[in-house]
């Protein structure tokens, strides 16, 4: 009879410790509680966005010019994720490609998306090494391509066509420009977003956007070329109808942002923001 009991409580107890196994694996396995956030670095002058989708996936969008970016992923991921799942580079020029550079040196990247133009600076013989070195397979993007994981979906609308191994006049009009759909929860609703990513392309892609009737409405913009003058057109505003405008932009040179595009941001009563003014830019939270 006593053995009999005995055999029951190590039932009864090893029944409770399966469960509470499960139960732990349950919450620890896909991270369904972590939330999706997209996070504009202040790197700089530079872009680079950060989609860390439920703790589980990252994206990056550009790296700034050189090593800050690697304090930045730092800041915001765990010490033991060493690995980004996707690294997208908008055009290789160092503002967006120099940090990535230094991700691919030590961080385990999955896979890229770039667009494969001709470039023969030295950084980008630096990027094609590493690539090489670390077998990274490469996708060259072209309109049409979609990205899925969690609760994101991106769409590549430019370049139209694979750009690989051509040589162009102007690399930022040969910047990728992505559409992000996300499912931010900020509050206690979810909140669907779309947001443009425009690297630093230029009227030319603007007008050649449009004039393809592409849908290219989005909450928010990534303002392209870190406020340049030279991007960001009233058409294009009408276009798209943010109602909120990141500028990526840090000391400079060059006059970013330029007074003329943040006047055209303000006639539209589009909610302007500044890497420069405000440091990272953290959506979902
Ligand atoms: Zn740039």
């Amino acid at each position: 009879m006593k053995k009999h009991f005995y055999l029951i409580l190590i039932i009864f107890f090893l029944t409770i410790a399966f469960a509470g196994l499960a139960f732990w694996r349950d919450n620890s396995g896909e991270n369904k509680n972590e939330k999706t956030k997209i996070i504009f670095l202040d790197i700089g002058q530079g872009d680079a966005a950060l989609i860390d989708i439920s703790k589980d996936t990252q994206i990056l969008i550009d790296g700034g010019d050189g090593k800050d970016i690697l304090n930045k992923l730092g800041e915001h991921l765990p010490l033991y994720d060493r690995k980004i799942e996707l690294v997208i580079m908008t055009h290789p020029d160092k503002d967006h490609i120099g940090g990535l550079v230094e991700v691919l040196k030590y961080y385990e990247v999955e896979q890229i998306l770039e667009t494969g133009i001709k470039c023969e600076k030295a950084i980008c013989e630096e990027w094609d090494k590493l690539i090489e070195e670390k077998n990274i397979p490469v996708k060259y993007a072209e309109f049409g391509q979609r990205i899925k994981a969690g609760n994101i979906e991106m769409a590549v609308l430019y370049p139209f066509e694979s750009l690989k191994d051509k040589e162009v006049k102007d690399s930022n009009d040969a910047s990728i420009v992505l559409k992000l759909v996300v499912d931010l929860e900020q509050g206690l609703q979810p909140e669907r977003a779309e947001i443009l990513f425009t690297g630093d392309a230029g009227f030319p892609v603007e007008k050649d956007l449009i004039s393809q009737n592409i849908n290219l409405e989005a909450k928010i913009l990534k303002v392209s070329h870190h406020g340049s003058k030279y991007g960001t057109s009233n058409e294009f505003l009408k276009s798209v109808k943010p109602e909120k405008a990141i500028i990526s932009v840090g000391k400079n040179s060059y006059g970013h942002p330029a007074q003329e595009l943040l006047n055209r941001l303000k006639n539209m009563n589009i909610e302007i923001f500044r890497t420069d003014e405000m440091g990272d830019w953290i959506l979902g939270y």
